[in-house]
């Protein structure tokens, strides 16, 4: 498996993903940047039980985050789910994909930038998402440095969490370590400390700005989420088929909550 050579390859992919009647796919060009942001929304074939946000590529040398997104559409994984719908973005920094960089060409980490409009790709993603209200919202990454996955979790059920470390556990490593990125982490899962409130901590989190997009999602209201992150250091197939697991247990707990209070 190899990451797609360029945003060219990537948008290429994703129209031809989207040659089915439930998939839309809108364009929103980027100007300064000459290129267009692609947004896939994905009608559920039920009455929906939760709309979910897919976002990849924040970070162009993380491939099986994009990767895997392209693939939930390539494979017609949202099949599986039909009574999600969902609204997908495949690639939110093109230059920094294209370059396999974690900048963008500008050499800024966009995932620093979207509390404010001074970037232009970020500019128009915020301006994208600003009437959405995702029912959970999943933020797909890696961590070059690591051989092991963990997750910023905080799904609106804490019992997730463990569950979608044990479904990605099947596929590959999970972190043994007691801290990545400066943060500690137990069991391949780092959230909201129990004495605190997700409300506390992430006001607190956000009040210091430079927001990765999670708090964006936040501050909109958007208040169920995760940012995986699988390990760079592995081969590149196993991560993607991690990712697809993290995703795929969010999904079909996200459905079974949903059903049962239905
Ligand atoms: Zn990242």
């Amino acid at each position: 498996m190899q990451p797609p050579a360029s945003y060219d390859e990537i948008v290429a992919r994703v129209v031809a993903a989207c040659d089915a009647p439930q998939l839309t796919l809108t364009r929103h060009p980027v100007a300064d940047l000459g290129l267009d942001l692609l947004r896939v929304d994905i009608a559920p074939q039920a009455p929906a039980l939760a709309h979910v946000g897919l976002f990849g590529g924040v970070h162009g040398d993380e491939p099986a985050g994009f990767i895997s997104v392209l693939e939930f559409l390539e494979q017609r994984r949202w099949a599986d789910h039909p009574g999600i719908a969902f609204s997908v973005f495949p690639c939110l920094n093109p230059t920094g994909c294209a370059l396999g960089t974690r900048e963008n060409a500008d050499g800024i980490d966009i995932n620093r930038t979207y509390d404010r409009d001074e970037v232009p790709e970020v500019r128009v993603l915020r301006a994208m998402i600003e009437h959405d209200a995702f029912d959970a919202f999943i933020d797909a990454h890696e961590d070059p440095e690591e051989d092991g996955f963990y997750v910023y979790a905080f799904l609106e059920d804490r019992a997730w969490h463990t569950e979608v470390v044990q479904a990605v556990a099947e596929r590959g490593p999970v972190t043994g370590k007691s801290e990545v990125d400066e943060t500690p982490v137990e069991a391949g899962l780092i959230s909201v400390g129990e004495d605190r409130s997700r409300e506390e901590a992430f006001q607190e989190y956000m009040e210091d700005g430079d927001w990765p997009l999670p708090f964006y999602l936040y501050s909109l209201g958007m208040r169920s989420g995760m940012t995986t992150e699988t390990p760079g250091q592995i081969e590149l197939a196993t991560r993607v088929a991690m990712q697809h697991a993290a995703r795929e247990r969010v999904l079909e707990l996200l459905t079974a909550a949903r059903s049962a209070g239905a």
